[in-house]
């Protein structure tokens, strides 16, 4: 509620740690310091899911398929293994019904593979989740090196994770959009226990395991817990901008457990109009930054 009352421009500067700036240089610059430096890998998102009009769809293929070329193209991502990945919304791909989605991300995919990128479908809120996941497995299962999300907040998703099949990659989340109690839990606890359970039972079935979490002592049990059994197959994710430097590098150079690699989300913006509405969402995820922010445009 909060964060729809600040003013744009406020947005934009409390975002600024979460978002790489507001160009696709700055966003490789941004993934090249961050494996150059600490060793990080990266994902690049272009925000730009606030879609109304057919126009939008295009320019958004244009812009993930120019992220893609150059990701392929960059000679300090030479090395396979440090070449960010790119995660997309299916929501940015359509101006109308859901089907609609599945051509652009398609063409994508194949563009993505055709230039050695992974490629990953964000999940969004659920009544994208039947979508998504026929999607992206349908994708991965044609040879594309295509993953995607669950979020253990859903009661469904226990179900869903014999919908991966081995060798895919799959990011677990607990979900960032509310979602009614008739489907999901709001007990933080109960998500984040079924992320440590839900990552061992993919583990068991050959699923690679990207675990995105910023909660210390959630990230401490999957890599102590969880990640001994098949470290091959573990990744610990996180986003760009929230203060956990630490214990990514604890995590990569195995002071918990396996050494694991770690990855951060890196947005960037196409220009800033596009960025308001994704940080318009962290913003309601840490209310006490937006009272920070408020209370210094309109306190004392
Ligand atoms: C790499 C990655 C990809 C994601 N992809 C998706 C997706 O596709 N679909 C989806 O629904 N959700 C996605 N999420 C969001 C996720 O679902 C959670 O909403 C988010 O990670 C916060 O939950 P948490 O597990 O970190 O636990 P929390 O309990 O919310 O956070 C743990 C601690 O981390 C800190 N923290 C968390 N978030 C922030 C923040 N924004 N700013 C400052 N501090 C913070 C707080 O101190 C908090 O106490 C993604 C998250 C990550 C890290």
């Amino acid at each position: 509620m909060l964060a729809r009352l600040v003013p744009a421009p406020m947005v934009r500067w409390f975002a600024r740690p979460y978002v790489a700036g507001d160009s696709l240089d700055k966003a490789l610059d941004v993934a090249s310091g961050l494996w150059r430096d600490r060793g990080i890998l990266s994902t690049l998102d272009i925000l730009g899911e606030e879609v109304k009009e057919k126009a939008r769809v295009d320019k958004n293929v244009g812009l993930y398929a120019a992220a893609i070329d150059a990701l392929s193209r960059d000679a300090r991502f030479s090395e396979a293994a440090a070449r960010p990945s790119v995660s997309l919304k299916p929501s940015a791909f359509t101006a109308g019904g859901q089907e609609e989605a599945r051509a652009p991300i398609a063409q994508l995919a194949a563009h993505a593979r055709d230039r050695g990128v992974a490629l990953t479908v964000d999940m969004e809120d659920r009544r994208w989740t039947d979508f998504t996941i026929d999607l992206a497995v349908g994708l991965f299962e044609k040879g594309h090196d295509v993953g995607t999300v669950l979020q253990t907040r859903l009661n469904r998703t226990e179900k869903d994770l014999a919908r991966i099949p081995p060798g895919m990659r799959l990011r677990l989340v607990i979900g960032i959009y509310p979602e009614p109690l008739d489907v999901a839990t709001t007990d933080k606890w109960a998500m984040k226990e079924r992320m440590v359970s839900f990552a061992r039972r993919l583990l068991e079935r050959k699923v690679f395991v990207e675990f995105a979490t910023h909660d210390e002592a959630t990230v401490t049990r999957f890599v102590r817990e969880v990640a001994p059994a098949d470290p091959d197959r573990c990744e610990v994710q996180m986003l760009l901008g929230v203060p956990r430097t630490d214990l990514l590098g604890r995590v990569r150079k195995g002071a918990l457990g396996p050494a694991l690699p770690v990855r951060l989300y890196v947005p960037f913006a196409d220009g800033w109009d596009d960025a308001t509405a994704y940080l318009r969402r962290r913003m309601a995820e840490s209310p006490s930054m937006a009272w920070l922010v408020l209370r210094n445009l309109f306190g004392r």
